[in-house]
């Protein structure tokens, strides 16, 4: 527990968020884009005073903990660590770190990892696949960097191996991925292919991908590790642990397709390149290059399932703000032949870049012919749809004139045509995150805003003075609000109370409230004007709450007419009676 504090104390909470978010000074507080929800205008409040963070978009919040749970999508235990490291607070023995899930996972992974690659390099069973390797000219040194290894052919050799030596459990080895139960018995997971190690950024071995090698067997030629608690598809990339540092210091990623693409590239003094593993990139694969640079360029496979995934990758990667460029590989090999055919040529590619409509244009013209009728329509149907989902007008506008000449087609029919069809196809749509940012109605604007411009100001306990009083009389949509409200305003014998210390005497069911309205933007105002904006907003909020309020009585009263009682109609008619005054107390 006070391992926590210290570590809660050490840690600079705005700079750690800024390592993963860029964030701006605005007034007291910092500001950036929400890395939780898809924004364009940020409404992600960082508070270095209170050391806490808040998304008024999304609703998350939390302090330094809360936030890497968040991002790194990891257990209480795993922030801990990561954070002790990072405020070089050397942990005492956590025993629940060690006995959790996760953390045995990971460990089976390590051995597993040491295993295969032990099988490659040292033993007679991995034989054909040291072979294969060093016929794809892979050096000793990156089988080690890369943690390459081979799944023996038995089927259960690592079974026996993490069972019997290892004293593992079985329902272990199941929930890492590493085994399956069959009818009869427990059999290893991956049989007889070459094994790559699934490393995460922090370099906890989270799974394995597996190529097959004989290509006479009808099996996939990859397979990866089932979703596990801590391998989740499309959430990492083949070699960003190894890559991750030439990344930032080049300030770019290379996006390749597979694992040997990736190893080549190595091999050739090409350190920034990652490679997706599966079909497409996903939108958290993009977040996470987006912590490491702003740039990536795409060399991807110049094939038909290349082309789609480079068109799919379009929206996420703008969505998340990275800057995209295309390496067009000579001759359109894969970059793994094309490294070892003419690396001088690749390297001029990855210099070069072009843009990725240019590159989608290039490819379209490879395959279709524009001179004639079903060649222009073809080039233009794979196109337009793309083109339409530009967000940037200038942008849009520049490959539209391009094309209309290339193909020799009014701007007007190809801008027609694009609306057609992009009313068809959604590109990217599946991938697009919604997120439930509930409109909030005008009373719950008027409550937060009341109660931040309250609790911001520096006298807390003074500015209450100016709150319209009718409106605490009545139920609030978020009821936490006027209790906060109550109690600075109960407060005995406190003359200058600042925010900071309010939150320590607060209630702790409070708290996530008090935390909002505490971090709410607010422009910079004089006292005077708070003052005047509080008596303003809480009137205008009185007013609605009184109207809610004879809305439900007026209901009330016509159920008691219709039920004939007339002891209750009389106290309904009070009542409203009453309430009219109210209305026109606040309303002049
Ligand atoms: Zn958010």
């Amino acid at each position: 527990m006070d391992q926590v504090s210290e570590i809660r104390e050490k840690i600079d909470l705005v700079n750690l968020i800024n390592s993963y978010v860029p964030l701006k000074k605005m007034g007291a507080n910092f500001k950036g884009l929400c890395p939780f929800h898809g924004e364009k205008t940020p409404s992600f409040v960082v508070s270095p005073e209170r050391q806490i963070w808040h998304c008024f978009g999304c609703g998350k919040g939390g302090d330094a903990f809360g936030f890497i749970m968040e991002y790194e999508k990891v257990e209480f235990p795993e922030s801990l660590r990561i954070l002790a490291d990072k405020a070089g607070v050397q942990l005492k023995q956590f025993s629940y770190d060690s006995s959790s899930k996760k953390e045995k996972i990971y460990e089976l992974n390590i051995l597993t990892a040491k295993f295969y690659n032990y099988i490659l390099t040292e033993h007679a069973v991995g034989k054909i696949g040291l072979d294969y390797v060093k016929n794809r000219e892979v050096s000793e040194k990156t089988i080690k960097t890369f943690q390459i290894g081979f799944a023996p052919p038995s089927g259960n050799a690592l079974v026996k191996y993490l069972i019997e030596k290892k004293k593992y459990k079985a329902e272990d080895l199941i929930d890492a991925g590493l085994a399956i139960r069959t009818s009869s018995g427990l059999r290893d997971f991956f049989i007889g292919r070459l094994m790559f190690a699934l490393v995460d950024s922090r370099n906890n071995v989270i799974g394995f991908s597996g190529r097959v090698l004989d290509p006479n067997i009808k099996a996939s030629k990859y397979i990866n590790t089932k979703e596990t608690l801590v391998y989740h598809k499309g959430s990492v990339f083949f070699g960003l642990n190894i890559a991750k540092e030439a990344i930032k210091k080049e300030d770019k990623a290379i996006i390749m397709e597979g694992e040997f693409d990736v190893i080549t590239a190595f091999q050739n003094g090409i350190a920034n390149a990652v490679a997706i593993k599966g079909t497409a990139l996903t939108e958290s694969q993009a977040k996470l290059l987006a912590r490491f640079t702003t740039n990536v360029s795409l060399c991807l496979d110049q094939d038909p399932a290349g082309i789609e995934a480079m068109k799919r990758s379009i929206p996420i990667l703008e969505r998340v703000g990275l800057n995209t460029t295309v390496i067009e590989t000579p001759n359109g090999k894969d970059p793994d032949e094309a490294l070892k055919t003419d690396s001088i040529g690749f390297k001029k590619a990855v210099k070069d870049g072009i843009s990725i409509y240019e590159a989608l244009i290039n490819w379209s013209l490879k395959k279709d012919n524009p001179d004639n009728v079903s060649g222009k329509k073809n080039i233009a149907d794979s196109l337009l749809p793309t083109f339409a989902n530009i967000s940037n007008e200038i942008i849009k506008d520049h490959y539209l004139r391009k094309l209309s000449e290339i193909l020799d087609i009014s701007l007007d029919v190809l801008n027609r045509e694009m609306e057609r069809l992009s009313k068809k196809e959604l590109v990217g749509k599946e991938e697009i995150i919604a997120v439930e940012t509930k409109k909030k109605s005008r009373q719950e604007i008027l409550e937060e805003y009341v109660t931040a411009l309250v609790v911001q100001s520096k006298n807390p306990k003074k500015s209450m003075d100016s709150v319209n009083n009718v409106a605490l009389d009545f139920d609030w949509s978020t009821e936490s609000f006027k209790k906060i409200l109550l109690f600075i305003k109960n407060l005995q014998n406190v003359d200058i109370i600042s925010g900071k210390n309010l939150y320590q005497l607060i209630n702790d069911e409070l708290k996530p409230a008090f935390d909002i309205s505490f971090l709410l933007p607010l422009s910079e105002m004089e006292q005077e004007i708070i003052n005047s904006e509080i008596k303003k907003s809480s009137r205008e909020l009185a007013n609605i709450l009184i109207r809610n309020k004879i809305k439900e009585e007026t209901k009330s009263l016509q159920i008691a007419e219709k039920a004939g009682n007339s002891e209750e109609m009389d106290r309904m008619e009070k009542n409203l009676s009453n309430l009219a005054i109210s209305l026109s107390q606040v309303s002049n």
